[in-house]
């Protein structure tokens, strides 16, 4: 009998890890980073909870961290064996892995210095940019649709899950004596009111259903009231003359962005005369959009190409990528007339800050979030109303006019989630639900008694037999 285990995103949305094991084979779907505060990331260092030797595979879901951030750290324990993703997965993993690993570097090297001060022993980074080399080297990319053998007896198929470019459903099918099953995991399911993403596939069989949670209890505000809301600051910002001051995270969400701006330049809408995507790793991602256009939902691929626009850059052409940090700095002059999007999201870090420096307190400045901001944040500060805050050793004073917006997620909503699912109702699979808080889980297992479903909600460490 085939047995799944739950090891990670069962307490909290990350460090996603579940591992399956037959009387032949051993998967690991997903090996993710713990992600929150410094105590909770502790657990990455931990042994994992299971024998690395015994993995005969390892699938991927989709390239962001709290998925796939603790691979380079599998490496380095003696994995050997392949990691199943499609291909966009693996351009964005090696993004996002070597950016990891840039900055578990420079954490090391400033906490050893003061380590070094007190007498106390060193620390070693989480992982190296070699770790992250040697897991790249072990990537097999196959395209969505196809069924493909990744260990014995079992075999994968991606499905679209329209979250972020790459992103899958994984159906599993286990061969074991003859009779096979059919394991389904949802991965993140996409918003289908998201710009460029498609809708998350439909599938309509399964025997199990591992689905994520992360909207359990909550529906999205509309794209419409959403969409209205950004064009109304942006002309606003466009007529007044201030700056306009995005922090995003650097996949999905820049990009969605950027086409929603080319949407109001295409319009004759913008009137500022230049849009800095401030951020060496988002303009790498957004490169890998471009280079995978061709999976874009159907209706926004239409609207770029009756702009004569096959790409991102092209729609929105007074977009100015600023690499160097001259070029970022040399934004500082403009004290009017720009957008400026830059990370990091929350703005604990990277180029948004000294953006902020520079703007935050000039009331034309207009700083919009886009991304949900988590409590003890810089940005989370913005948002609860902060009258000023400390940026690179200086205190600045707020006067911008902060908005936030509650529309943009690349997550399905509680209605989105029951209405995935509700396609298996012919013959119902066995349903565990994962990657949510729990006050998540319990609203959307609640919403799915209603309409007949009995789950389970996963504990951590608990195997189920499929
Ligand atoms: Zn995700």
């Amino acid at each position: 009998m085939a047995g799944l285990t739950f090891h990670g995103a069962v307490e909290g949305v990350t460090g996603s890890a579940y591992l399956l094991q037959t009387k032949r084979a051993t998967v690991l779907l997903e090996c993710g980073l713990v992600q929150g505060s410094p105590k909770a990331e502790k657990a990455n260092e931990k042994p994992f909870p299971f024998a690395v030797e015994s993995i005969d595979a390892v699938v991927l879901s989709h390239a962001h961290l709290d998925h796939s951030g603790r691979l380079p750290r599998l490496a380095r324990d003696g994995y050997g064996g392949q990691i199943i993703l499609t291909r966009a997965t693996g351009e964005l993993l090696e993004i996002m892995l070597k950016d990891a690993a840039y900055l578990q570097k420079k954490d090391a090297e400033w906490e050893n210095k003061r380590r070094r001060r007190a007498g106390k022993r060193e620390i070693e980074p989480l992982f190296t940019e070699q770790d992250v080399q040697q897991i790249l080297a072990q990537c097999e990319e196959i395209d969505y649709g196809r069924r493909w053998p990744v260990a014995p007896g079992v075999h994968v198929c991606f499905r679209d899950a329209g979250h972020i470019l790459g992103s899958a459903i994984v159906e599993l099918f286990i061969d074991e004596g003859g009779r096979e099953q059919r394991l389904v995991f949802s991965g993140d399911l996409g918003n289908s009111e998201a710009a460029l993403m498609r809708d998350p596939e439909i599938l309509t069989s399964a025997d199990a259903v591992l689905m994520e949670s992360t909207y359990g209890d909550r529906n999205h505000r509309s794209m419409e009231d959403t969409l209205d809301e950004f064009r109304g600051i942006i002309l606003e910002a466009g007529a007044t003359g201030g700056n306009v001051l995005i922090p995003s995270f650097a996949v999905g969400r820049t990009q969605e962005v950027i086409f929603r701006l080319g949407e109001m330049y295409q319009q004759g809408d913008l009137r500022q005369q230049a849009v800095f995507l401030d951020s060496p790793m988002a303009i790498a991602v957004t490169e890998v959009y471009h280079r995978h256009h061709s999976s874009f939902n159907s209706e926004d691929r239409d609207q770029m190409r009756q702009s004569h626009a096959p790409s991102l850059h092209k729609f929105l052409p007074v977009l100015r990528y600023s690499r160097s940090t001259e070029e970022s700095m040399a934004i500082n002059r403009l004290s009017e007339g720009a957008i400026i999007i830059a990370g990091s999201g929350m703005c604990n870090g990277g180029r948004i800050r000294h953006h902020f420096k520079h703007n935050l307190w000039r009331q034309r400045t207009h700083v919009l979030f886009v991304g949900y901001q988590a409590s003890g944040t810089p940005g989370r500060a913005l948002v609860d109303g902060v009258k000023s805050i400390q940026m690179g050793g200086e205190r600045i004073a707020v006067k911008a006019a902060i908005h936030t917006l509650g529309g943009f997620s690349a997550h399905a909503s509680q209605a989105q989630l029951v209405d995935w699912v509700n396609h298996f109702a012919k013959v119902r699979p066995r349903l565990y639900l994962v990657h949510g808080e729990d006050d998540a889980k319990l609203a959307l297992r609640e919403r799915l008694a209603m309409v007949g479903w009995d789950t389970v909600i996963a504990a951590q460490g608990q195997t189920v037999t499929l």
